[in-house]
């Protein structure tokens, strides 16, 4: 059977709720995006749930399920943060996500991602690595993306059940939160006082460190405390290649834990020092990179962040920008592609601005390539998604409507 390649694009956060300054409109409806209504008039579309309906789910999850996987793998989010953050795993080891942030003389925290912080974060994060907690417990930190950062504990019976000590989104003013354990093993008791340890110890160490001394200096507010929250222990993947055969796929990608998931199933990587996961990405340097590995792959996921950082700042004036520069981008790969390349466009998940959280609401998706089933729907919107040809599928079945277009899928029965 023929075989096809594709684009697969991920546009993080990009589903929305209707914005009574854009007339009722969404983001991605006001959007100015010739090229996206191109591929919906000449494609098909629908709406995805990426995990389930109405389920709000994480960058990490919504990846997972786009690219086909169950989530009964799911082993928390730090893991994936700490493959992305470049540290090898061992069996073991237990990793969370972690935020730099800034907390007040009491604790309070003032700021949860301590003022988005992206200069320093490598010398505050290496004045915290390699930590000996005691009891043959050591802590390796590194920093993600920005404000974000990644804690793996290591040593003999540890556990992933512990809390949180970020105390959330919504709540900011609140102190940070204590660790317990989430159940009564001593794995997870032992873990949770290795944490607290850790945490304790992590804020005076900040908190005199001459990059938060200058921080002051400047007006800018000291990332003198980590939050951590999504703890887990490592799963491993089967990679895509080997769930179908000769299938070779890459990501173009800023974002650490996309690029993250993307390594635990088997793709080739590229990013580079300009794609930043952040508002300034260049539509042109993620297009040129995707033009060029569609050349050597089968798939290529390309992934913005900047539209999920919009949501969560509540500014859809922002993410209507960073809509209207991937329209760019979409513009193009079309311009350039061969006509054996699918483009198939969707999101992990939604992030209205009203709500500056992600929702359990569906995504926009589309399809345009080869023997495509065109709809009556001429643009790209949540809403006129939702009266596509495709109707209303979850990540994986989204998934495996284009591994089927590709001439990749198998075969049920004679
Ligand atoms: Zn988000």
């Amino acid at each position: 059977m023929k075989k096809y390649k594709a684009f697969l694009i991920s546009i993080d956060g990009l589903g929305d709720h209707p914005v009574a300054e854009l007339g009722g409109l969404t983001p991605l409806e006001a959007a100015t995006r010739p090229n996206l209504n191109l591929l919906a008039k000449e494609g098909v579309l629908g709406i995805v749930d990426p995990f389930a309906p109405g389920v709000p789910c994480g960058t990490d999850v919504g990846h997972l399920c786009m690219l086909g996987y169950s989530t009964d793998i799911y082993s928390g989010r730090g893991p994936i943060e700490a493959v992305g953050a470049g540290i090898t795993l061992s069996a073991g080891d237990v990793a969370f996500r972690c935020n730099f942030a800034t907390v007040d003389e009491t604790g309070i925290v003032i700021d949860r991602r301590a003022g988005r912080i992206r200069d320093g974060v490598e010398e505050l994060s290496a004045a915290l690595d390699g930590m000996n907690l005691g009891e043959g417990i050591t802590a390796n930190f590194a920093p993600a993306t920005e404000h974000r950062a990644v804690l793996v504990l290591r040593g003999h019976d540890l556990s992933a059940n512990v809390s949180d000590s970020d105390p959330g989104g919504k709540n900011v003013g609140q102190p940070i939160q204590p660790i317990y354990s989430l159940d009564d093993t001593p794995e997870a008791e032992r873990t949770a006082k290795a944490l607290q340890s850790f945490l304790d110890k992590a804020q005076v160490i900040l908190d005199n460190h001459a990059i938060n001394l200058k921080r002051v200096k400047c007006g800018l507010p000291k990332a003198n405390a980590i939050l951590t929250r999504g703890g887990g222990v490592m799963t491993k993947l089967v990679p895509l290649k080997e769930l179908y055969k000769g299938f070779k796929g890459a990501v173009v990608s800023g974002e650490k834990t996309v690029l993250a998931i993307a390594k635990m199933v088997g793709f080739d990587i590229y990013t580079n020092k300009s794609m930043t996961g952040s508002y300034d990405f260049d539509p042109r340097v993620k297009a040129t990179a995707a033009l060029e590995q569609i050349k050597n792959h089968d798939l290529v996921l390309v992934h913005v962040k900047a539209t999920d950082l919009a949501g969560h700042d509540g500014r859809w004036d922002w993410k209507k920008d960073v809509i209207e520069r991937i329209d760019i981008l979409i513009g193009i790969l079309k311009e350039n592609i061969a006509e054996d390349v699918y483009i198939a466009v969707t999101a992990d998940h939604s992030t209205p601005c009203r709500i500056g959280e992600h929702s359990g609401d569906p995504v926009p998706a589309l399809i345009w390539g080869p023997g495509i089933r065109v709809d009556a729907q001429e643009t790209f919107g949540e809403r006129s998604c939702a009266g596509g040809g495709l109707g209303r599928l979850n990540g994986n079945q989204f998934f495996s409507v284009l591994i089927d277009l590709m001439g990749f899928s198998k075969k049920m029965g004679a």
